[in-house]
């Protein structure tokens, strides 16, 4: 078996994926067909010559504004449904993933104005659905998109702690910069008084000592890309966030994508690991990042050092680093081998 074949078959664990990338070429068309939107072209390979990024941007705020097409296609209740089952029916079938979290941002994802409720039980049902007829297990994590203000993260948090029953868990995306983790402190306090596991985008851009600032502030058990705690020299960021028990969900063709590294090769990854840090792969945006967990696994052997150990190790941190319910997680680490 080659190396690439031995991945694709591996059965594998992603905690860092949103919903609104994984939005297929394929699908945008036929919704744009279906509701009269208008695209800059129906021709799939032009659109995705538009739609998905394969060289760096300019930046991550040049990336996130690629997201308008997929964001555009959130027309209806029917088409909440379709893009998550399609996620979902991808994940499982093209990468063998078992072990599954997906995360929307409901300000951002349902800017139609669709009922944030409604639309949340529709994913909700549309999960377990797909579980029942499938070995997968999954669970979703509500964001609140920074970028969006103050208002609306308070909003998305007062509507996770109410949907604490089906909400695994949340996080804060994007903008970390122009808003630091410790504008966030008391809305993270009733998080973790509710008993919602927090996750948050931290050290993507900007300065390590916005991870420091994040692991204060807001106690997250895990961070998302944090690839910034490696430029801290003295290695005291990378020491934190061990001591502080959390694992870091990297996204490496992700990274290379809004230039938070300069090649893949420079990713953190194996550092990471060296020193101890529990890490796991995803690949944060599929569709609009054109990437998947096979091509991130391929590239972290080939070009970022790790070892098919190292891969199956951030599976058991993933397993275990995972918000879903006790009883779902050794579930997928007995299909995962990770038991
Ligand atoms: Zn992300």
């Amino acid at each position: 078996m080659t190396l690439k074949e031995t991945i694709e078959a591996m059965p594998k664990a992603e905690l860092h994926r949103h919903v609104e990338g994984c939005v297929r070429v394929g699908t945008v068309i036929n919704i744009a067909r279906r509701h009269g939107l208008t695209l800059p072209t129906f021709d799939p390979a032009g659109l995705e010559k538009i739609y998905k990024l394969r060289a760096p941007g300019a930046s991550l705020e040049a990336v996130l504004g690629m997201f308008g097409l997929a964001q555009a296609s959130f027309v209806s209740y029917r088409e909440v449904e379709e893009i998550a089952y399609e996620a979902m029916e991808d994940a499982y079938k093209k990468e063998n993933i078992r072990l599954l979290e997906l995360r929307y941002s409901p300000d951002f994802m349902l800017k139609a104005g669709l009922d944030w409720q409604r639309a949340h039980d529709l994913l909700v049902s549309t999960v377990d659905k797909f579980e029942r007829a499938h070995p997968v297990v999954c669970g979703l994590i509500v964001i609140a998109s920074r970028s969006h203000g103050l208002d609306s993260a308070l909003k998305t948090m007062d509507f996770t702690v109410k949907n604490k029953k089906t909400v695994i868990g949340f996080d804060l995306a994007d903008s970390e910069s122009a808003y630091p983790s410790s504008l966030y402190s008391p809305a993270a306090r009733r998080l973790h008084q509710a008993g919602i596991p927090l996750t948050v985008h931290s050290g993507e851009e900007g300065e390590y000592s916005q991870v420091t600032e994040t692991v204060k502030a807001l106690a997250p058990r895990r961070i998302g890309h944090g690839v910034r705690a490696a430029d801290d020299a003295s290695g005291a960021t990378v020491e934190l966030l061990k001591r502080s028990g959390v694992t870091v969900e990297t996204n490496p063709w992700s990274n290379y994508l809004t230039r938070a590294v300069p090649s893949v090769e420079a990713h953190p990854l194996k550092k990471f690991l060296a020193a101890g840090l529990r890490c796991t792969i995803g690949a944060d945006d599929p569709e609009i990042l054109d990437t998947h967990l096979n091509k991130e696994y391929l590239l972290a052997v080939e070009r970022m050092g790790l070892s098919l150990d190292d891969i199956k190790h951030t599976l058991r941190c993933a397993v275990e680093g995972s918000f879903l319910e006790p009883d779902k997680r050794q579930q997928a680490a007995s299909w995962l081998g990770a038991a």
